[in-house]
């Protein structure tokens, strides 16, 4: 039986030949292998640059996800499903077991793995036109990287895992600042030719767009969907507000929610 090392070296050299396939079912093999049963969080036995992680784990996971956003290659979950399975096991609202991540480093290398599946997820969502999806798996990144103040921010001296995890979560908080924008002006679009909406998260707007697919090519959409909620009351925009029982307004915080009860309550009334 291979050990996890030995796959991924298998990996690496497959990759050199050019079997992208093959390259791409042996990370699968090494991840799943020392998730199952090795030390999860064992460093590469050589030295590797700044920008990319020590622990092998991380490494491979690393490359692993990189092969979903690589336009050449089409790997979704329709054209790799088992591999989006070990992808998404790792989003936080998977629900998956992850108690042999134990201690300081093992809990540290979790949350990297999930903050680079959360936007690995939200990019694979993007690309089918599932803003909604795309801005909650940003946001559910952003929340775990928020609990590790090295995965926050880049700083001269972040190195390896913290480096890497840093700059993955600077690209997903450009990208939720991009989409909250965007729903922000087609609300505005709406209200100036005189249609309400776009102020909740997966509402369909009648509004026509131009895409960029992942190859690269434009394409028009009929419709865009929301991907973020509007606060009833201040207008703050996030990808996930809390909802009033009604479902059909949503808010920062309490304060919000009281302060907007008396505009809200004949609606809210109506609507059970
Ligand atoms: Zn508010
Ligand atoms: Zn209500």
């Amino acid at each position: 039986m291979s050990t996890g090392f030995a796959l991924f070296q298998h990996a690496e050299i497959l990759y050199s030949q050019g079997k992208v396939d093959e390259t791409f079912e042996a990370y699968q093999r090494c991840i799943k292998k020392v998730l199952k049963n090795e030390l999860l969080t064992a460093k590469l036995p050589h030295a590797v640059p700044n920008q990319v992680p020590q622990e092998f784990l991380g490494y491979a996971w690393m490359n692993f996800a990189g092969f979903f956003l690589d336009p050449n290659f089409n790997y979704t979950q329709d054209t790799a499903p088992e591999a989006y399975k070990l992808l998404h096991s790792f989003c936080t609202s998977s629900g998956r077991d992850h108690s042999r991540f134990r201690g300081t480093q093992g809990q540290i290398l979790l949350k990297a793995m999930q903050i680079v599946a959360g936007l690995t997820l939200g990019l694979l969502a993007w690309d089918k036109s599932d803003r909604a999806t795309a801005a909650k798996r940003y946001q559910e990144a952003l929340d775990i990287a928020a609990t590790h103040p090295p995965f926050n921010q880049i700083l001269p001296a972040s190195k390896h895992l913290d480096l890497f995890v840093a700059t993955q979560v600077q690209q997903v908080k450009d990208n939720l600042e991009i989409l909250t924008q965007k729903d922000d002006d087609n609300a505005q679009l709406l209200r100036a030719v005189g249609f309400g909406g776009g102020q909740l998260r997966k509402e369909v707007l009648n509004l026509p767009q131009m895409r960029r697919t992942a190859t690269g090519e434009f394409v028009v959409e009929k419709t865009i969907t929301s991907a973020t909620d509007a606060c009833a009351h201040c207008g703050s925009r996030a990808a996930k507000l809390r909802r009033c029982t009604c479902r059909r307004v949503a808010y920062c915080n309490t304060e919000c929610q009281k302060l907007n009860w008396k505009t809200h309550k004949m609606a809210c009334q109506a609507g059970r």
